[in-house]
Protein backbone atom coordinates (compact mmCIF):
# COMPACT_ATOMS: atom_id res chain seq x y z
CA UNK A 1 0.00 0.00 0.00
CA UNK A 2 1.67 3.80 -0.98
CA UNK A 3 2.21 5.78 1.72
CA UNK A 4 1.16 9.14 2.32
CA UNK A 5 4.41 10.57 1.32
CA UNK A 6 4.37 8.49 -2.00
CA UNK A 7 0.69 9.74 -2.82
CA UNK A 8 1.80 13.58 -2.08
CA UNK A 9 5.12 12.99 -4.54
CA UNK A 10 3.40 11.83 -7.50
CA UNK A 11 0.71 14.72 -6.88
CA UNK A 12 3.85 16.99 -7.03
CA UNK A 13 5.28 15.50 -10.37
CA UNK A 14 1.94 16.18 -12.26
CA UNK A 15 1.57 19.35 -10.83
CA UNK A 16 5.57 20.02 -12.17
CA UNK A 17 4.21 18.70 -15.56
CA UNK A 18 1.37 20.82 -15.58
CA UNK A 19 3.11 23.95 -14.51
CA UNK A 20 5.65 23.52 -17.35
CA UNK A 21 3.06 22.86 -20.12
CA UNK A 22 1.59 25.91 -19.06
CA UNK A 23 4.65 27.75 -19.17
CA UNK A 24 5.21 26.75 -23.04
CA UNK A 25 2.37 27.55 -23.94
CA UNK A 26 2.42 30.97 -22.08
CA UNK A 27 5.30 31.12 -24.28
CA UNK A 28 3.12 29.82 -27.57
CA UNK A 29 0.44 32.57 -26.79
CA UNK A 30 2.96 35.39 -26.44
CA UNK A 31 4.35 34.37 -29.79
CA UNK A 32 0.43 34.37 -31.53
CA UNK A 33 0.45 38.14 -30.03
CA UNK A 34 3.79 38.80 -31.87
CA UNK A 35 2.88 37.71 -34.79
CA UNK A 36 -0.52 38.71 -34.69
CA UNK A 37 1.17 42.65 -34.57
CA UNK A 38 2.80 41.48 -37.38
CA UNK A 39 -0.59 40.11 -39.11
CA UNK A 40 1.07 36.75 -39.36
CA UNK A 41 -1.04 35.04 -36.85
CA UNK A 42 -3.16 32.41 -38.65
CA UNK A 43 -5.69 31.37 -35.45
CA UNK A 44 -5.92 31.93 -31.77
CA UNK A 45 -4.71 29.72 -29.76
CA UNK A 46 -7.54 29.20 -27.01
CA UNK A 47 -6.64 26.27 -26.18
CA UNK A 48 -3.66 27.77 -24.40
CA UNK A 49 -5.23 30.64 -23.19
CA UNK A 50 -7.59 27.77 -21.23
CA UNK A 51 -4.19 26.44 -19.10
CA UNK A 52 -2.93 29.56 -19.09
CA UNK A 53 -5.51 30.15 -16.09
CA UNK A 54 -5.10 26.94 -14.80
CA UNK A 55 -1.34 27.77 -14.08
CA UNK A 56 -2.38 30.33 -11.37
CA UNK A 57 -4.32 27.73 -9.59
CA UNK A 58 -1.43 24.69 -10.01
CA UNK A 59 1.27 27.52 -8.94
CA UNK A 60 -1.12 28.04 -5.91
CA UNK A 61 -1.51 24.65 -5.34
CA UNK A 62 2.26 23.87 -5.39
CA UNK A 63 2.79 26.15 -2.96
CA UNK A 64 0.55 24.68 -0.54
CA UNK A 65 1.63 21.40 -0.83
CA UNK A 66 5.59 22.81 -0.50
CA UNK A 67 7.60 20.83 2.17
CA UNK A 68 7.95 24.36 4.13
CA UNK A 69 4.53 24.14 4.82
CA UNK A 70 4.59 21.35 7.14
CA UNK A 71 5.27 21.04 10.70
CA UNK A 72 8.95 20.24 10.90
CA UNK A 73 8.25 18.02 13.80
CA UNK A 74 5.75 16.18 11.85
CA UNK A 75 7.85 15.41 8.80
CA UNK A 76 10.99 14.26 11.62
CA UNK A 77 8.70 12.02 13.70
CA UNK A 78 6.90 10.70 10.24
CA UNK A 79 10.73 9.62 9.35
CA UNK A 80 11.85 8.20 12.26
CA UNK A 81 12.49 4.58 12.80
CA UNK A 82 10.86 2.59 15.17
CA UNK A 83 12.23 2.31 18.45
CA UNK A 84 13.93 -1.33 18.63
CA UNK A 85 11.57 -3.76 21.09
CA UNK A 86 14.95 -5.44 22.58
CA UNK A 87 15.91 -2.04 24.27
CA UNK A 88 14.18 -1.49 27.44
CA UNK A 89 14.95 1.21 29.97
CA UNK A 90 17.48 -0.22 32.75
CA UNK A 91 15.04 1.66 35.46
CA UNK A 92 12.28 -0.80 34.73
CA UNK A 93 12.29 -3.21 37.98
CA UNK A 94 12.86 -6.97 36.96
CA UNK A 95 9.75 -9.15 37.38
CA UNK A 96 10.20 -10.84 40.75
CA UNK A 97 9.30 -14.68 41.08
CA UNK A 98 6.09 -15.13 43.09
CA UNK A 99 7.52 -16.68 46.50
CA UNK A 100 6.50 -20.01 46.95
CA UNK A 101 3.48 -21.04 49.10
CA UNK A 102 3.67 -21.78 52.34
CA UNK A 103 4.32 -25.77 52.71
CA UNK A 104 1.20 -27.49 53.38
CA UNK A 105 0.56 -29.61 56.45
CA UNK A 106 2.89 -32.34 56.46
CA UNK A 107 0.73 -33.69 59.29
CA UNK A 108 2.57 -33.82 62.01
CA UNK A 109 0.62 -33.03 65.15
CA UNK A 110 0.17 -33.42 68.57
CA UNK A 111 2.26 -34.40 71.54
CA UNK A 112 2.25 -36.80 74.52
CA UNK A 113 0.33 -40.11 74.86
CA UNK A 114 -2.67 -38.67 74.26
CA UNK A 115 -1.85 -38.19 70.53
CA UNK A 116 0.15 -41.45 70.82
CA UNK A 117 -3.30 -43.34 69.34
CA UNK A 118 -4.37 -43.04 65.96
CA UNK A 119 -8.17 -42.08 65.24
CA UNK A 120 -8.74 -44.96 64.08
CA UNK A 121 -7.02 -46.92 66.31
CA UNK A 122 -3.47 -49.21 66.46
CA UNK A 123 -3.29 -52.11 64.61
CA UNK A 124 -1.96 -53.68 67.25
CA UNK A 125 -1.34 -57.36 65.31
CA UNK A 126 0.69 -55.41 62.50
CA UNK A 127 3.35 -54.29 64.69
CA UNK A 128 5.89 -56.57 66.24
CA UNK A 129 9.33 -54.61 66.04
CA UNK A 130 10.54 -51.60 67.10
CA UNK A 131 13.65 -49.49 65.22
CA UNK A 132 15.48 -46.88 66.69
CA UNK A 133 17.74 -43.75 64.97
CA UNK A 134 19.00 -40.77 65.47
CA UNK A 135 18.79 -38.36 62.75
CA UNK A 136 22.50 -37.74 61.94
CA UNK A 137 22.11 -33.70 62.58
CA UNK A 138 21.49 -31.49 65.54
CA UNK A 139 19.16 -29.06 63.68
CA UNK A 140 16.93 -31.69 61.77
CA UNK A 141 13.78 -31.37 62.45
CA UNK A 142 10.31 -33.96 61.15
CA UNK A 143 9.65 -30.94 58.26
CA UNK A 144 13.10 -30.99 57.13
CA UNK A 145 13.00 -35.02 57.26
CA UNK A 146 9.81 -35.00 55.63
CA UNK A 147 10.71 -33.14 52.94
CA UNK A 148 14.15 -35.20 52.55
CA UNK A 149 12.11 -37.78 52.35
CA UNK A 150 9.75 -36.81 49.51
CA UNK A 151 12.59 -35.49 47.28
CA UNK A 152 13.95 -39.51 47.90
CA UNK A 153 10.61 -40.52 46.43
CA UNK A 154 9.18 -41.72 48.85
CA UNK A 155 5.41 -40.49 48.38
CA UNK A 156 4.45 -41.04 52.28
CA UNK A 157 7.03 -38.72 53.03
CA UNK A 158 8.78 -38.84 56.70
CA UNK A 159 9.73 -42.54 56.62
CA UNK A 160 9.55 -42.98 60.97
CA UNK A 161 7.23 -43.14 62.70
CA UNK A 162 7.71 -40.91 66.01
CA UNK A 163 10.41 -38.55 65.66
CA UNK A 164 11.39 -37.14 69.41
CA UNK A 165 13.20 -34.25 69.72
CA UNK A 166 16.62 -32.66 71.28
CA UNK A 167 15.91 -28.62 71.83
CA UNK A 168 17.70 -27.53 68.77
CA UNK A 169 14.86 -26.70 66.06
CA UNK A 170 12.24 -29.23 67.88
CA UNK A 171 11.32 -29.15 71.65
CA UNK A 172 13.44 -31.04 73.65
CA UNK A 173 12.09 -34.20 74.57
CA UNK A 174 8.96 -33.88 72.38
CA UNK A 175 7.09 -36.39 70.61
CA UNK A 176 6.03 -35.59 66.85
CA UNK A 177 3.83 -38.08 65.63
CA UNK A 178 4.14 -38.83 61.39
CA UNK A 179 1.72 -39.54 59.00
CA UNK A 180 2.47 -43.24 58.75
CA UNK A 181 1.58 -44.09 62.37
CA UNK A 182 -1.40 -41.91 62.00
CA UNK A 183 -2.80 -43.93 59.25
CA UNK A 184 -1.46 -46.90 60.56
CA UNK A 185 0.83 -47.79 57.51
CA UNK A 186 4.44 -49.27 56.90
CA UNK A 187 7.60 -47.22 58.03
CA UNK A 188 10.79 -46.76 55.78
CA UNK A 189 13.65 -46.49 57.81
CA UNK A 190 14.53 -49.92 57.90
CA UNK A 191 15.17 -51.49 54.22
CA UNK A 192 16.17 -55.38 54.96
CA UNK A 193 16.13 -58.88 52.55
CA UNK A 194 14.68 -62.03 53.67
CA UNK A 195 16.87 -63.70 56.06
CA UNK A 196 17.42 -65.18 59.75
CA UNK A 197 17.50 -61.63 62.18
CA UNK A 198 18.15 -62.47 66.07
CA UNK A 199 18.06 -65.94 65.46
CA UNK A 200 14.34 -65.59 63.74
CA UNK A 201 13.61 -66.13 59.62
CA UNK A 202 12.38 -62.60 58.20
CA UNK A 203 11.23 -61.89 54.99
CA UNK A 204 12.14 -59.51 52.75
CA UNK A 205 10.96 -55.66 54.19
CA UNK A 206 10.10 -57.25 57.15
CA UNK A 207 11.54 -54.20 59.65
CA UNK A 208 9.79 -51.18 57.21
CA UNK A 209 6.22 -53.55 57.50
CA UNK A 210 6.35 -54.69 60.52
CA UNK A 211 8.34 -52.49 62.57
CA UNK A 212 7.91 -49.30 64.40
CA UNK A 213 10.32 -46.72 63.50
CA UNK A 214 11.51 -44.01 66.12
CA UNK A 215 13.84 -41.51 65.18
CA UNK A 216 15.50 -39.12 67.84
CA UNK A 217 17.01 -35.66 66.29
CA UNK A 218 20.88 -35.34 66.74
CA UNK A 219 24.30 -36.87 65.84
CA UNK A 220 24.85 -39.26 68.49
CA UNK A 221 28.05 -40.36 66.62
CA UNK A 222 29.37 -36.81 68.13
CA UNK A 223 26.91 -35.80 71.09
CA UNK A 224 24.68 -37.90 73.42
CA UNK A 225 21.02 -37.91 73.28
CA UNK A 226 19.15 -35.20 76.06
CA UNK A 227 18.03 -37.17 79.31
CA UNK A 228 14.47 -35.68 77.77
CA UNK A 229 15.00 -37.11 74.98
CA UNK A 230 15.99 -40.55 76.72
CA UNK A 231 12.58 -40.04 78.85
CA UNK A 232 10.02 -39.35 76.25
CA UNK A 233 11.90 -42.18 74.30
CA UNK A 234 11.70 -44.81 76.88
CA UNK A 235 7.80 -43.58 77.82
CA UNK A 236 6.76 -44.12 74.42
CA UNK A 237 8.60 -47.38 73.75
CA UNK A 238 6.75 -48.69 76.87
CA UNK A 239 3.74 -47.59 75.36
CA UNK A 240 4.01 -49.56 72.36
CA UNK A 241 5.43 -52.33 74.02
CA UNK A 242 2.06 -52.70 75.91
CA UNK A 243 -0.37 -51.67 73.25
CA UNK A 244 1.25 -54.10 70.96
CA UNK A 245 2.87 -56.40 73.11
CA UNK A 246 6.43 -55.80 71.80
CA UNK A 247 8.87 -57.18 73.98
CA UNK A 248 11.94 -55.02 75.18
CA UNK A 249 13.91 -57.50 73.48
CA UNK A 250 12.53 -56.31 70.04
CA UNK A 251 13.82 -53.06 70.58
CA UNK A 252 16.37 -52.55 68.21
CA UNK A 253 18.78 -50.07 67.10
CA UNK A 254 18.92 -49.49 63.18
CA UNK A 255 22.56 -50.49 63.05
CA UNK A 256 22.08 -53.87 65.40
CA UNK A 257 19.73 -54.92 62.27
CA UNK A 258 21.62 -54.04 58.85
CA UNK A 259 25.10 -54.11 60.26
CA UNK A 260 25.26 -51.37 57.02
CA UNK A 261 24.95 -48.27 59.21
CA UNK A 262 26.00 -46.28 62.57
CA UNK A 263 23.26 -45.34 63.02
CA UNK A 264 21.56 -44.56 66.16
CA UNK A 265 25.50 -43.70 66.74
CA UNK A 266 28.11 -45.15 69.19
CA UNK A 267 27.02 -43.03 72.15
CA UNK A 268 23.59 -44.63 71.87
CA UNK A 269 23.39 -46.88 74.14
CA UNK A 270 20.15 -49.49 73.04
CA UNK A 271 20.78 -51.55 75.73
CA UNK A 272 20.01 -49.09 78.25
CA UNK A 273 16.64 -48.62 76.70
CA UNK A 274 15.44 -51.88 76.46
CA UNK A 275 16.57 -52.19 80.28
CA UNK A 276 14.70 -48.99 80.79
CA UNK A 277 11.44 -50.36 78.83
CA UNK A 278 11.51 -53.64 80.80
CA UNK A 279 11.61 -51.95 84.24
CA UNK A 280 8.75 -49.09 83.05
CA UNK A 281 6.65 -52.17 82.00
CA UNK A 282 7.82 -54.69 84.42
CA UNK A 283 4.58 -56.05 85.97
CA UNK A 284 2.27 -54.42 83.10
CA UNK A 285 2.25 -57.83 80.43
ZN1 LIG B 1 18.66 -45.13 61.09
Amino acid sequence: MPTMGYVKNQFREVLSALVKKCYWNQVGGMVYCFRRAQGRARQPPRRSILLLRYFVITALLTLALCPGCQSPDRRDSSRLPEPPLATRSPEVPPVRPTPPPPPADDGITGRGRAAWIPPTGIKKSMWRVIVVHHSDSEKSTPQSMNQWHLQRGWENGLGYHFVIGNGVNTGDGQVYVGPRWKRQIQGAHCKTGAGRFFGLPRPSGFFNDRGIGICLVGDFENSRPTAKQLAALTELIAFLSKECNIPATAVYGHGEVTRQTLCPGKNFRIADVRKRVTNATAGSH
